[in-house]
């Protein structure tokens, strides 16, 4: 009964995760998971820790804060740990944004940033997107609350130029910026190099989708001391304890190996660009991507049923039911063989072969 409810619970709206099938062939398009498996190096690392469950983790992360930091010329002290990249959003929300200001968002993004928005009260404007799909920088100058936006931006994988952001940081002095880089390995140029210039940036990243780590569950802020300090005040009042010791062991294994990553990440721009020529030539318009994903539209059949036909042959891509999109398959990249597998049984669909 609702009435038992607190007036949070009654306003929520959830966000729907993305279907995880585990049917055996299944090949698995539609949630911008890492298809190659992590370093080696992590699951040695965790098999070593195992002997230390019976403690508590330490409740500050200092050595992969330090390792994160290392890697983007920051210090530990400008890096903050969380349990996946949503939950340091959802920090973040809590730390630097508030009921009664206006937020501001793309109207085509992550469509996590309303829940936490209807969750925490927080009022929000969705900032048109131009028809392109490409986010507009003055639209998101001046704001009262804050602003918040992935780069690239997700599902178009569109990527906004340094330049531009450095803008929004400029004409937003007084509010935070929050950059939210879950795809920024996959080709971008990282907001973190403009850290020490500006206090109101925090830029958000993730071990979920460049080192393959979805399962583990560890997302990451960068920001100046005082935006991460206020970061640790929301955790230390929430749970002391959000990485567990095998995560944090995992990370840290995964960020020292430099070779496994970079090979990877590689590896998927590569596979990422075969698929988008070979979709282009079955008569798809491929939006330009710098993320592990690419979005499509084909002129002559509806998205719906595309991604009906394909989950019927065991290939899941995923497909919002939602205006100015619902005519675009965002596509995950597989590997190699995979995105052949997909690109075969896409082109007995449209009629055509590649
Ligand atoms: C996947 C994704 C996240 C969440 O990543 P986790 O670290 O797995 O929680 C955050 N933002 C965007 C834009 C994403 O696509």
């Amino acid at each position: 009964m609702r009435k038992f409810w607190s007036s949070m619970v009654n306003r929520t709206d959830p966000y729907v995760p993305g279907e995880q099938l585990n049917q055996p062939g299944l090949i698995k398009l539609n949630t911008n998971e890492n298809p190659y498996p992590p370093s080696p190096k992590v699951a040695e690392a965790i098999k070593d820790e195992m002997g230390n469950l019976m403690r508590y983790p330490s409740p500050t992360a200092d050595l992969l804060r330090e390792e994160i930091g290392k890697l983007n010329d920051l210090t530990a002290d400008q890096v903050f740990i969380g349990n996946g990249s949503d939950e340091v959003l959802a920090f973040s929300f809590m730390a630097f944004f508030e009921p009664g200001k206006t937020i501001r968002f793309p109207d085509v993004t992550y469509s996590f940033y309303p829940v936490y928005a209807k969750l925490f009260d927080i009022p929000y404007e969705e900032t048109p997107l131009n028809k392109d799909f490409t986010i507009s920088p003055e639209g998101f100058y001046g704001s009262e609350g804050g602003v918040i936006f992935a780069n690239p931006n997700a599902p178009t994988g569109i990527y906004l130029e340094l330049q531009h952001v450095e803008k929004i940081l400029q004409e937003n002095p007084d509010v935070v910026a929050i950059v939210d880089e879950a795809y920024i390995d996959f080709g971008g140029e990282s907001a973190a190099s403009l850290i020490n210039e500006y206090a109101n940036l925090l830029v958000v990243q993730t071990t979920s989708k460049s080192r393959s780590l979805a399962g583990l569950r560890v997302g990451y802020a960068l920001g100046q001391a005082h935006l991460i300090e206020a970061l640790v005040r929301i955790k230390d009042s929430f749970n002391s304890y959000t990485i567990d010791r095998l995560a944090l062991c995992g990370a840290l294994a995964s960020f020292r190996d430099h070779a496994d990553f970079t090979s990877k990440t590689m590896q998927i721009v590569r596979t990422r660009e075969m698929t988008a020529q070979k979709l282009t030539d079955l008569g798809f318009q491929v939006i330009p991507s710098q993320a592990n994903f690419l979005f499509a539209s084909h002129p002559d059949y509806e998205a719906k049923q595309l991604y009906l036909q394909l989950k019927q042959r065991n290939v899941l891509v995923r497909y919002f039911d939602k205006r100015q999109v619902d005519g675009y398959l965002r596509i995950s990249i597989g590997t190699d063989e995979e995105m052949e597998e997909f690109l075969g049984i896409v082109g007995s669909i449209v009629g055509k072969s590649v």
